[in-house]
């Protein structure tokens, strides 16, 4: 039986794209995926053929062979036998191809562990851990946007060895794996021996052996200090939201690269305002005289007070809205309102003159008829929420 055509076998035209070929590739292997296809001699073959053009065509220098010269440009790419499992070198890819599908981890489970993510893991190995630290705010430095300095423990690079974490500043190459980091190693799996790439055991990844270690470090090449740093908040943001400041985390072993600082926001509760997104609630306090004759009061808002014309007749309850007086959306010019919620106070005690003049007002009451109706709180919360 002749060989089919590379991009026959993927589904694909010649000027394919990588993330195209990466597709074509996911979706046969979902379809043929030995774990789904149990025991179809077809379906495993299927899935090598598909592989195999993915061997190739995923390879810039493999597919640019194949391209001008067809198959027999690949002769002896894969050794005498063709093509075999041992020839995959995109394990490392799959956690990429799967995503979350949970394929990836049923490709380790098949081919052993170390398949997968360990080509990925090992290349960043040395980089730092990221930090996580939270940071609470005022309504009023969410309101404005604030820049905070925060003292923070990190790993940073030892000075004693400059991040050699060597004494003598003499920095061996790894014998096991020449310096790379990696080994390759064998396993048996279902289609045969399966070549995988672990992390080398004698140097954990770093590529590097270490005779004489710093003493400050011991070997490490970073050591812990107490560093500042500066974090500038943007207006609006929330609680639950994080910012990530790259390169500011941990120093990685060995001269690796600098992880990330993770600034978790928190939100300080407000002694008068309350939050709905960009938007504020407060409750304002007003007189019986107030409420029935109407009057000007001076309603807190982040950035002090603001007049506001409260109408003859209003209701406790009674919402009056301020425009733009809320919170700023972030990176938006867009500002959320302000609602002011309007409770009139029923005093409480009351001089002799005071109980005088509210006996006269109700002389009047018999005049007026007084209905049940909905709750106002019911409505207030119809209102928000
Ligand atoms: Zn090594
Ligand atoms: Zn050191």
């Amino acid at each position: 039986m002749s060989k089919r055509d590379y991009y026959e076998v993927l589904g694909l035209d010649k000027n394919a794209s990588q993330a195209e070929i990466k597709k074509a590739y996911r979706r046969l292997a979902m379809k043929y995926h030995p774990d789904k296809t149990k025991n179809d001699k077809e379906a495993e073959n299927k899935f090598k053929e598909a592989s195999e053009a993915y061997e190739v065509l995923s390879d810039k220098d493999k597919r640019q062979k194949y391209d001008q010269y067809g198959h027999a440009g690949l002769e002896g790419a894969f050794g005498g036998g063709g093509f075999s499992w041992e020839n995959f070198t995109h394990a490392s890819d799959f956690s990429d191809i799967f995503g979350d599908s949970g394929f990836g981890s049923i490709f380790e489970h098949l081919f052993g562990a170390g398949f997968g993510g360990a080509g990925r893991r090992s290349q960043q190995s040395n980089r730092g851990e990221d930090l996580q630290i939270s940071l609470s705010l005022t309504l009023e430095e969410i309101a404005k946007g604030v820049e905070k300095k925060i003292k923070i423990n990190v790993q940073d690079t030892c000075k004693a060895c400059n991040g050699t974490g060597s004494a003598d500043g003499k920095v061996a190459t790894c014998d096991q794996c020449r310096g790379s980091g990696r080994v390759k190693q064998t396993t048996r799996s279902l289609f045969g021996h399966m070549q995988t790439v672990v992390e080398c055991p004698s140097c954990h990844g770093s590529g590097k052996i270490i005779k004489n270690k710093c003493p400050q470090c011991h070997g490490e090449g970073r050591i812990k200090h107490v560093k500042t740093v500066t974090i500038s908040i943007p207006a609006g943001v929330s609680e639950g939201q994080y910012i990530r400041m790259r390169g500011q985390g941990n120093v990685g072993p060995n001269q690796g690269a600098k992880g990330d600082i993770l600034v978790h926001i928190r939100e300080k509760e407000h002694e008068i305002f309350e939050r709905n997104e960009a938007d504020l609630i407060c409750e304002f306090p007003i007189s019986f005289s107030q409420a029935a004759l109407g009057t000007e009061i001076k309603v807190p808002t982040l950035s002090g007070k603001v007049k506001m014309k409260i109408p003859a007749g209003t209701q406790s309850g009674k919402v009056f809205r301020l425009r733009a007086q809320g919170l700023p959306h972030v990176n938006s010019s867009y500002h959320g309102d302000l609602y002011v919620k309007m409770r009139v106070i029923t005093p409480t005690r009351l001089r002799s003159e005071e109980k005088q003049l509210f006996q006269e007002l109700a002389k009047f009451d018999s005049e007026k008829k007084l209905q049940p109706g909905k709750s106002i709180l019911g409505k207030i919360k119809d209102f928000f929420y």
